[in-house]
């Protein structure tokens, strides 16, 4: 007897587990910040427990190369893998399918049907907001109906697009809107992984429509491949079902190109583009271990121009521009590095909280400068009182005036 293996409730399965990654993302708090949110008022992304700055988008525009060459990987290999598994319409659809059923069982049913797609669109939208405005500000603002207009109107607005595209898109999105839908053709070459019916065995064919019947775009997938399909494998099912019958097996299957195709499934393009996604997470990584929390930039300060003072001390004043991106309040010591001379700096040390950003007037002296240059380069540094660690290191023009 031939066993199904039917693939649906392994679908179903990814769904569900996309479906709580998604929903519970917001809700979890990683160093006391939502493990994945953009915080628009300090333009920074909470990204599991690192915050990344506006300044720092270069790292953000690795993670994109990065997602894109993977992107372009994933889909040469596997093909639509991500619309018929993973893709959030796909899952929505999927999960509201019991919502259609209901519209066909009379008016009321019908309006109860609308009232449920309204309240599931509205809370899909509050749950697309979570990864702006945190879920605990959000829900005890809404519960208080203070949640701010801004909030509030990206709220409706986001609403009544989802809510019209359960109603007048669901799976025509894909075929119609989808941006990504609509790049796949051009990534696609003989080796990639579709969903066909295996022409060798159409003799086999029973016709009894089953596979066109529960395919949720309408295809006859027996006519050979469709850009519309998005790969769901219901058809696969529906087949095996009708197949076993006969103890055989479905018609329709998973192929990495044409039914019957040779050839390596790591082709050249396949190397290129993996590669390069492996170089780009390679690079990110690289971005993100090495990247400091304290960031600095020296200006002479005007107001304070060079001079000698006591006779052999020269004193030069700067303004430091210093920032903390980092997560926690951090003291800070202010250096001056000099090889041959004594060096002092006022104020030696400073103290900046999460998040801060502060502009600190520094005086460096530098006594016995024995050298006949009237300007030289000093280093400036900032260093940490907790670990002593240096943070960051500037070169400043020090200027030796005449006396
Ligand atoms: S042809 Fe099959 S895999 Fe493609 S959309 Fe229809 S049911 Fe899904
Ligand atoms: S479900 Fe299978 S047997 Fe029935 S029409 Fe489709 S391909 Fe043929």
């Amino acid at each position: 007897m031939t066993k199904i293996r039917r693939i649906q409730p392994w679908r179903r399965f990814a769904e569900a587990v996309q479906a709580v990654i998604l929903i519970g993302l917001p809700f979890l708090k990683i160093k006391g910040e939502s493990a994945l949110r953009f915080d628009i008022p300090t333009l920074r992304l909470h990204f599991f427990g690192t915050s990344i700055w506006m300044e720092e988008f270069f790292i953000v525009l690795g993670a994109v190369m990065f997602l894109t060459f993977l992107i372009v990987f994933i889909t040469l290999m596997f093909g639509r893998i991500w619309c018929g598994w993973l893709c959030p319409q796909t899952v929505l659809i999927d999960f509201t399918r019991f919502v259609d059923k209901m519209k066909s069982k009379g008016l009321l049913y019908k309006a109860g049907a609308l009232s449920l797609t309204l309240l599931i669109s509205i809370l899909i939208a509050a749950n697309l907001i979570w990864y702006f405005v945190p879920p605990y500000e959000f829900i005890p603002q809404v519960m208080e109906d203070s949640p701010g207009n801004v909030t509030r109107g990206f709220w409706i607005v986001l609403s009544g697009i989802i809510f019209l595209n359960f109603l007048l898109l669901r799976h025509r999105f894909c075929a119609t809107v989808c941006p990504y839908a609509k790049l796949q053709g051009v990534m696609f070459d003989n080796k990639t992984l579709v969903i066909s019916f295996d022409p060798r065995r159409k003799e086999e064919c029973m016709k009894c429509m089953a596979c066109v019947r529960t395919c949720p775009v309408g295809i006859d997938i027996r006519e050979g491949l469709s850009s519309a399909c998005i790969n769901c494998a219901e058809c696969v099912d529906a087949c095996a079902e009708m197949m076993e019958q006969k103890q055989k097996k479905s018609l329709i299957g998973y192929f990495f190109g044409l039914p019957g195709g040779t050839g390596r499934l790591l082709r050249h393009n396949a190397l290129i583009t993996g590669s390069a996604a492996g170089a780009f997470l390679i690079f990110l990584l690289f971005l993100s271990f090495s990247r400091v929390t304290i960031d600095m930039t020296i200006l002479p300060n005007y107001a304070s121009p060079p001079r000698i003072t006591g006779g052999k001390t020269a004193v030069n004043s700067y303004i430091l521009s210093v920032k903390n991106t980092g997560k926690s309040d951090t003291e800070l010591s202010i250096k001056a590095g000099s090889t041959d001379e004594a060096v002092k700096v006022l104020p030696d040390k400073i103290l900046l909280k999460a998040g801060e950003y502060k502009k600190v007037t520094v005086y460096v002296f530098v006594k016995n400068f024995g050298s006949k240059s009237l300007t030289k380069l000093i280093d400036i540094s900032i260093e940490s009182r907790e670990t002593n660690k240096i943070m960051v290191t500037r070169k400043a023009s020090f200027i030796i005036p005449e006396a």
